[in-house]
């Protein structure tokens, strides 16, 4: 008969808690009914992919919408993959796109919260007191094996439906006390695994948020749960950790679908409760025609610093996310035109079972939208906020005259039809160049279909009428009497109607203004963009220009 407690002693000497002095430092949260404990755990072996940031998501507008808790709990157990800044460059991402987590890390070495610590590689000494649980109830189990053995055992199943560590391949499960004491006494290192009751005739059903029911064949692995050097594996960290911290509800990728019998065994064998899941399908991208996974390795976009440094808000990227997460948020958007995402219903329901399409063109249009329902101070606040970090001479020359610039963000802004220009902050100085001739590269070239004598009389007679103390409607009642000085008609019907009449309309009149002062035929309110320049500098533009096509 094994005696069990004496080979818990025996691996677990350092052990000094017990299950329930944890259960009862981390006691059961005091909530309302329905409100969902939700975690991001990421590990910090790469930059935050958007995919990250999109579960992240998914967790927190379900915890906020319940009057929950969402937590970031770092999942380090992998120090050889873990790079310098991963933990930075998580809390960071989540935080420049408004994921403040309610509790857990918060920065290098920093956390927040009740139910730490939050970093896995702090809490080695919870793993191991319920480590030591299951091998006192002989739930669990030294494995010897060696990475060789392990090789071997692999290429014996060659043919088998069903691999990994279980019945006559599981070596170690039935070891006497004497040979476990013997070999953990000659220093041996050992694994300690799950001693699975499974069986693979008999199916588990679970009901995921996201994707529904599913029905899967019991576990039968005696999986690992503490590695040689006494860190958890992922599984057993999961059903510890999730279990101490309250979690209610488990979004994370669909990857690990297929390890969720495992899951459930373990929350069983350690008298857990059983979280609820919802499994996240990777983001896909259009790709030739077909799809595939938004990719770290193919992909800028993948990576959450691309956005920062782009400079999206992070009012954008709620958006989009949101845009991508649920089917129905669209809709929703439609009939609340000004709310606030976090009033938003979030549902996993509506989240897409096989992956949202995640489109950059699409992004960029959502973040168009956003940016030109803002306040001009906002939009000042925010490029200046971007451009001290990514563009300093941006930034000085912003700054060296805010109300300027504030006045140029206003021009087409606060009106019931926005103009939608500027998808992210590092599209602002070619947006506004021409407003500062320390970035401001002119090219009047006019449209083919001009002529440059024609320009030359037009500009030269604007400059005549041109007074920065006309209103807008003086300053259009004179661009109209300069088209009919010129031979153009202010009218675009009349001039469709005859066109032989007339040079042209009032349309090729302001176009020839408009490129002469910005360089382009396309740009925001002409009368507004002059009133920013102040007269001195439009009349020069004027003359360069008339010069110019004088030729
Ligand atoms: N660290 C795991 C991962 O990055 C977390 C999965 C989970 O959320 O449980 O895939």
């Amino acid at each position: 008969m094994t005696d069990c407690k004496k080979i818990a002693d025996l691996i677990f000497p350092d052990v000094t808690k017990t299950p329930e002095f944890y259960e009862e430092k981390y006691t059961v949260r005091n909530l309302p009914e329905g409100a969902r404990v939700t975690r991001f755990a990421p590990s910090p072996t790469g930059y935050l992919h958007f995919g990250g940031l999109y579960a992240g998501f998914a967790s927190k507008f379900t915890a906020d919408s319940t009057n929950g808790v969402f937590m970031l709990r770092i999942e380090d157990t992998d120090k050889k993959r873990e790079i310098t800044d991963g933990v930075s460059c998580i809390v960071n991402g989540l935080s420049a796109f408004g994921i403040a987590p309610d509790e857990g890390v918060t920065g290098f070495e920093t956390e927040q919260g009740e139910y730490g610590p939050y970093t896995q590689s702090l809490r080695r000494d919870i793993y191991r007191t319920f480590a030591k649980k299951l091998v006192e109830e002989g739930r669990a189990y030294p494995c010897f094996c060696t990475a060789e053995d392990l090789e071997k055992i692999h290429e014996l199943q060659a043919n088998e439906d069903i691999k990994g560590y279980y019945g006559k391949y599981a070596r170690c499960r039935d070891l006497t006390d004497e040979e476990i004491i013997e070999k953990i006494t000659a220093g041996i290192p050992f694994t300690v695994r799950l001693r699975s009751e499974g069986d693979i005739t008999r199916k588990i059903k679970f009901d995921d948020m996201i994707k529904g029911k599913i029905e899967m064949s019991e576990n039968v692995n005696d999986v690992v749960i503490l590695k040689t050097d006494g860190i958890p594996t992922y599984h057993f960290a999961h059903a510890v950790d999730d279990h101490l911290m309250r979690t209610t509800h488990v979004v994370r990728g669909d990857e690990w679908i297929a390890s969720v019998p495992l899951h459930i065994e373990l929350f069983k064998a350690l008298g857990f409760r059983p979280v609820k899941y919802a499994h996240i399908a990777p983001l896909m991208k259009e790709e030739n025609g077909g799809k595939r996974k938004l990719s770290k390795r193919k992909d800028p976009e993948a990576n959450v610093t691309y956005y920062i440094e782009k400079g999206y808000p992070k009012e954008s990227v709620q958006e989009y996310i949101l845009t991508i997460l649920n089917s129905n948020f669209e809709d929703w958007r439609r009939a609340n035109k000004t709310e606030s995402v976090s009033k938003f219903p979030f549902n996993f329901k509506k989240m897409s079972v096989s992956g949202a399409l995640f489109d950059l063109v699409k992004f960029n249009d959502v973040s168009k939208n956003v940016i030109s329902l803002m306040t001009a101070q906002q939009v000042y606040g925010y490029v200046t906020d971007w451009a001290k970090d990514y563009d300093t001479e941006l930034y000085e020359l912003l700054t060296a005259n805010p109300e300027k610039a504030k006045a140029i963000f206003n021009i087409d802004r606060d009106n019931p039809k926005p103009r939608k220009d500027i998808a992210c902050w590092s599209e602002v100085r070619d947006y506004l160049s021409y407003f500062y001739n320390e970035i401001y590269t002119p090219d009047i070239t006019l449209p083919e279909s001009k002529n440059h004598a024609d320009a030359a009389e037009i500009l030269a007679k604007y400059k005549e009428l041109y007074s920065e103390n006309d209103t807008k409607d003086e300053w259009f009642a004179k661009i109209k009497e300069l088209c009919t000085l010129c031979g153009y008609t202010p009218n675009v019907k009349e001039y469709k109607a005859n066109p032989e009449l007339f040079k042209g309309h009032v349309g090729d009149v302001t176009t020839i203004i408009r490129v002469a002062i910005t360089s382009r035929v396309n740009s925001p309110d002409l009368y507004y963009i002059m009133q920013a320049l102040g007269t001195d500098e439009v009349n020069a533009r004027i003359d360069t220009a008339i010069k110019f096509y004088r030729g």
